[in-house]
């Protein structure tokens, strides 16, 4: 009980993880990709940008160049202020390439004089127009061709401008929204704490009525409420409990009822020994006759509690079973032999009617318990000069015992009742016939672990048939 207890909190509480966790993803996951988009679209818009810029400002210098005539005359200030002016403003470096591949200008100062046979300006010579972002080094690239009236006033214009500052931006940008992020995310434990609990309470509501119900309080029920599944497990929990109460009510009833078909004896015993007791001078055939009462007592007593083990036994599993492979016929007659002579004390006639060999796969003990049960009944529950009519058949499935007697009949509301533990119809019969109202409840759980099934047929005043049918083999497992 206990065990089913901490399994359906530990599943109750898993309920609540799991659910904040899928609000937990559910809301941070889009959160987060969407901030990764933003500073994408950010990037990108802004180097679009500031291309699109230099771009503009590339063509001004490169029809500058051409009207000063700057490639042959590299002395034009206002074409050297606005150099200076487009790589202060944004961080780059021009370079100015004429037609014998001399640089001409570089901004930088370096390179200046030097000579430049780069693939890009052999491009442009060709004609080619090179806007290029390099996005490792955070550089835009623009290489344009200049070209005048004459051969020789062909050159090229590199400009290279970084964009450290715009990756600077978005770091601040970043470092903003993993701060907002983080609220966000404190935010939204908030919510799923709350939508987890908000989700979870018919879970929690049952899992608080379950704790409350005490070990062994079975008539407590729990109302579960809520979810489908929620009220299927409380039901099922439910009807858990009723068996538990039926079953706990039973052994209640099974332990007083021990108690008082042991206690019988017991105090018949007591009062024949104090009897002696409190008498003076008692003959010794009083004696005699009080101690073979004491001694018919202590009996009773013994065979009590060997049915009692017996049906304690046969509770058991059917793994308990010995099974071998049993001559039925020989099984049926060596029990009738052993009670013919009870059944000569009163004069009943006892007829065995085999119709085919039989061989079944049983346990021997068990079912010479069952045939000696009924057979036994059949004698006691008699009247002078009867009969009792055993036969024997079989299909291709079954074995069937049939036990018929020309007694004193079962009434029809005892009959329900007659393989109860300590059931007898009439208590004094029994009691003086040596019975223990244990022999048909034992006889019962014998028959149900071979998987077989046990009838009762009877009219009071005329008889018993008792009709046993069990399977010739056993299912494999
Ligand atoms: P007991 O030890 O009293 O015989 P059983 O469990 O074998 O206990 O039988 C229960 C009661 O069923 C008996 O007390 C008796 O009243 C009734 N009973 C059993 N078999 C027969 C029978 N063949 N004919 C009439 N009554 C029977």
């Amino acid at each position: 009980m206990n065990s089913i207890l901490d399994t359906l909190k530990t599943f109750f509480k898993s309920i609540r993880f799991i659910l904040f966790i899928v609000i937990m993803v559910v809301g941070i996951l889009p959160v987060s990709l969407l901030k990764i988009y933003a500073v994408n679209m950010y990037r990108t818009a802004q180097i679009d940008n500031r291309q699109e810029k230099i771009y503009n400002m590339a063509y001004m210098i490169k029809n500058l160049i051409i009207s000063t005539d700057y490639l042959n005359n590299s002395t034009s200030e206002t074409v050297s202020v606005e150099l200076e002016q487009l790589t202060s403003i944004y961080s780059g470096r021009i370079v100015i390439v004429d037609s014998s591949y001399t640089i001409i200008k570089d901004t930088y100062v370096v390179d200046e004089k030097k000579t430049c046979i780069s693939e890009n300006v052999l491009r442009c010579f060709d004609g080619e127009e090179i806007v290029d972002y390099d996005s490792e080094n955070n550089n835009i690239n623009i290489a344009l061709l200049v070209t005048g009236n004459e051969d020789n006033d062909r050159g090229v214009i590199f400009f290279n401008f970084t964009t450290a500052d715009i990756e600077e931006n978005i770091v601040e940008l970043n470092s903003i929204l993993n701060g907002v992020l983080l609220v966000v995310f404190v935010i939204l434990i908030g919510i799923a704490l709350l939508f987890a609990g908000l989700f979870a309470r018919p879970f929690k509501r049952m899992e608080l009525e379950i704790s409350s119900i005490k070990t062994g309080n079975f008539d407590e029920k729990i109302t579960s409420t809520g979810y489908t599944e929620v009220v299927k497990i409380g039901d099922s929990f439910n009807h858990m409990l009723e068996r538990l109460e039926e079953l706990d009510a039973s052994r209640q009833e099974f332990v007083s009822d021990v108690s008082h078909e042991l206690k019988t004896p017991i105090t018949s015993i007591k009062v024949l020994a104090d009897s002696l007791l409190t008498q003076e001078d008692v003959p010794a055939e009083v004696y005699r006759e009080f101690f073979a009462d004491i001694v018919e007592e202590i009996d009773r007593e013994n065979q009590i509690i060997t049915d009692l083990l017996n049906l304690v036994k046969m509770d058991k599993k059917s793994d308990s079973l010995v099974i071998t492979s049993v001559d039925i016929n020989e099984l049926v007659e060596r029990v009738l032999k052993r009670l013919k002579p009870i059944a000569a004390e009163k004069n009943i006639e006892l007829v065995l009617e085999s119709f085919r060999p039989v061989v079944a796969e049983v346990d021997e003990v068990k079912l010479t318990m069952i045939v000696s049960n009924l057979v036994e009944n059949a004698i006691k529950y008699n009247v002078m000069d009867g009969w009792v009519r055993v036969s024997l058949n079989a299909d291709l499935k079954y074995f069937y015992v049939k036990i018929q007697d020309s007694g004193i009949g079962i009434p029809e509301e005892s009959q329900k009742k007659i393989f109860e533990r300590f059931y007898r119809v009439d208590k004094a019969r029994s009691r003086e016939t040596g019975g223990t109202g244990l022999g048909l409840a034992i006889t019962n759980n014998a028959v149900l672990i071979h998987n077989g099934e046990i009838k009762l047929h009877s009219v009071e005043g005329e008889g018993t048939t008792f009709t046993v049918r069990i399977p010739l083999a056993r299912p494999k497992k």
